[in-house]
């Protein structure tokens, strides 16, 4: 087998450690990196036993040398609750972590694979969301730290593209959940699951109507390894998620029902800037790298609802 050596930065946090144990099981050796600032060593702690593991602390806002093969650059918090406790570090991780990651890439001459996201399309006006569309983002607004600093990435993985040569892949994920989400930050299937569980109110923030379309876990690890296994020449932006779309009331009711949970809908004031609805055109996406989600939302929080019931117990 021909065994690569992958970096994966944001590897200890919930897409990244299922990444890691994904390219582990294909025999590759890993590099995870990370700082742990929403990412957390349970997560990674079953593969440590692994020889060709390894796993760094380390910051991507300052450079870092090693040789590899391939990047997989996912470290920044994904959560608005986290993105915004320190919105000056968030852009500078995004934009600081790709121009470092890049420089890497670019000196060792690897590929890299950007973990961009659907926030590109801001609060969108074109529905479904192809990548074709430029996005509705607020330049000014709380959750342009994220938004804008994602935005700012996709820009520079081009440039070294086009001025550098450098091998890029460009992914847009859309809300993405699974186990080893962290049950406290924030995000609504990981919320609703948790409140659901302990009997405790279901938080739908403004009327409930705004909507979003999951993806699970194992769906995006499997886009993502195709992406980064694609032909030089397809560079992306490729979106990747799952094109059903539900709204916030619609998922709480199946969260509620899954979970046989008596708990209450309480109404929160809506967050500024929420956009009011997301799905994913993956028209790309099955042409170029013949993939497209196989878990329906339903099983997926199974699947979910099992994980948060173990590690609160
Ligand atoms: P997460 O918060 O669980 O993981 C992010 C990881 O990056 C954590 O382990 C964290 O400790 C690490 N990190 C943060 N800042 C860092 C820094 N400066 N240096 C080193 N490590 C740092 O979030 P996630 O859901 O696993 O998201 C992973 C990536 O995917 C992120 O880049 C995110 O923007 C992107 N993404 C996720 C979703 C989603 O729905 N989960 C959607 C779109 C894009
Ligand atoms: N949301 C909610 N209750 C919660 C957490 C989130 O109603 O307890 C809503 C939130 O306002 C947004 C949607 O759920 O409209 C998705 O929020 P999340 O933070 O998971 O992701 P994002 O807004 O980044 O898509």
């Amino acid at each position: 087998m021909n065994q690569k050596k992958i970096l994966v930065t944001g590897g200890a946090g919930f897409i990244g450690s299922h990444l890691c144990e994904r390219l582990l099981k294909e025999g590759n050796e890993v590099l995870c990196l990370d700082n742990y600032f929403t990412g957390s060593k349970s997560n990674i702690v079953h593969l440590m036993d692994n020889p060709y593991f390894e796993v760094i602390r380390h910051d991507v806002v300052h450079s870092f040398h090693v040789d590899v093969d391939e990047i997989y650059n996912l470290a920044c918090p994904a959560s608005p609750v986290h993105y915004q406790y320190n919105p000056i570090k968030t852009i500078k991780t995004s934009v600081m972590g790709a121009i470092n990651m890049l420089g890497l890439a670019k000196r060792v001459k690897a590929k890299i694979l950007q973990a961009s996201t659907s926030e590109v399309y801001g609060d969108p006006h074109v529905h479904p969301q192809p990548e074709s569309y430029w996005g509705n983002v607020n330049p000014i607004g709380i959750r342009s730290c994220y938004d804008e600093g994602k935005r700012c990435a996709e820009t520079l993985f081009m440039d070294y593209h086009r001025q550098n040569g450098v091998k890029i892949k460009i992914v847009r994920i859309f809300n993405t959940y699974g186990p080893k989400m962290n049950p406290a930050d924030g995000r609504v299937v990981s919320n609703f699951i948790v409140q659901a569980l302990k009997g405790e109110d279901i938080t739908i923030y403004g009327d409930g109507t705004q909507t979003r379309s999951f993806q699970y876990v194992d769906d995006l690890v499997e886009a993502m390894i195709r992406m980064m296994n694609s032909a030089d020449s397809f560079i992306g932006p490729v979106n990747t998620g799952n094109p059903g779309e539900f709204t916030m009331l619609e998922l709480a009711n199946l969260v509620l029902e899954l979970t046989n949970s008596k708990s209450k809908l309480v109404f929160k004031p809506l967050p500024s800037d929420d956009p009011k609805q997301r799905k994913p055109d993956i028209s790309l996406a099955k042409k170029e790298l013949g993939w497209e989600p196989k878990i329906a939302l339903k099983d997926g929080l199974i699947k979910t609802i099992e994980y948060f019931d173990t590690i609160l117990k």
